[in-house]
């Protein structure tokens, strides 16, 4: 692979703080920021959408095949645009968080996505975020992240998220919630959650979101030196 920019990998469980972080260091680094949670939860709202009570069934392959999912940057945010159009909302809903796991623990499905995934980052100069980028997607990457944070800690940021946006939410369903979604990422058979041997592990439980984006930012910087880019 002949590139003259990074590849950067950020894993880690549910709401660890990867999508705000891998947004502020590809805008500091002028990278492009891939959320491949948003690309499992956009064909997640697919398939629910077409009405398949069982995940397993034959039919998920030929709706793999047949959907198109963009991810657009669009001022200081990502837009997910699904057979053309914008679901960025849609897919952070709570029917959606809940499916998702048992979605992407389907092998059609990871298939689809990490060739995709493959496809936008070969050329470096992105930033992708997700469970699997450092051990599957780009084993070879040129810098991993492993990020974690307490279950408070994470469940109290999606917290914040949701009142945002005027969503009532109750913290102890919050962390529920994470507990359920780590447990099934880290439990299946395809490409589950895991910390890739040569990942640097950061944990943002006690970070601002700063901090955490000029860790990585300066650990690329030196990188990219050492390289001579
Ligand atoms: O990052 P986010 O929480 O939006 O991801 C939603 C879900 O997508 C995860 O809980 C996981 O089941 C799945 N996912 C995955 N592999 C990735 C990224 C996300 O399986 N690389």
């Amino acid at each position: 692979m002949s590139k003259d920019k990074l590849i950067i990998a950020i894993d880690g469980p549910a709401a660890s703080g990867k999508s705000t972080t891998a947004k502020g260091v590809a805008r500091k680094l002028g990278y492009l920021h891939i959320d491949t949670g948003a690309m499992y939860r956009a064909i997640t709202l697919k398939i629910l959408r077409s009405g398949l009570q069982e995940f397993y069934s034959k039919r998920i392959t030929s709706i793999v095949d047949s959907t198109r999912i963009e991810l657009v940057p669009a001022n200081s945010s990502l837009k997910v645009i699904l057979d053309g159009v914008d679901v960025t909302e849609e897919i952070r809903s709570p029917e959606v968080t809940a499916a998702v796991s048992s979605v992407s623990a389907i092998r059609d499905v990871r298939q689809a996505m990490v060739n995709e995934q493959r496809r936008m980052g070969r050329e470096g100069g992105v930033v992708l975020e997700g469970r699997d980028i450092g051990t599957v997607v780009f084993p070879d990457a040129d810098l991993k992240i492993y990020m974690i944070a307490s279950i408070e800690a994470r469940a109290q940021r999606r917290k914040h998220e949701l009142d945002a946006k005027g969503l009532e939410t109750d913290l102890n369903e919050l962390q529920d919630e994470i507990r359920r979604r780590d447990e099934k990422d880290s439990s299946r058979d395809e490409s589950p959650l895991r910390k890739a041997d040569d990942a640097i592990e950061l944990d943002t439980s006690d970070l601002t979101i700063e901090e955490q984006v000029e860790f990585i930012v300066s650990k690329a910087k030196t990188l990219s030196g050492a390289k001579g880019f």
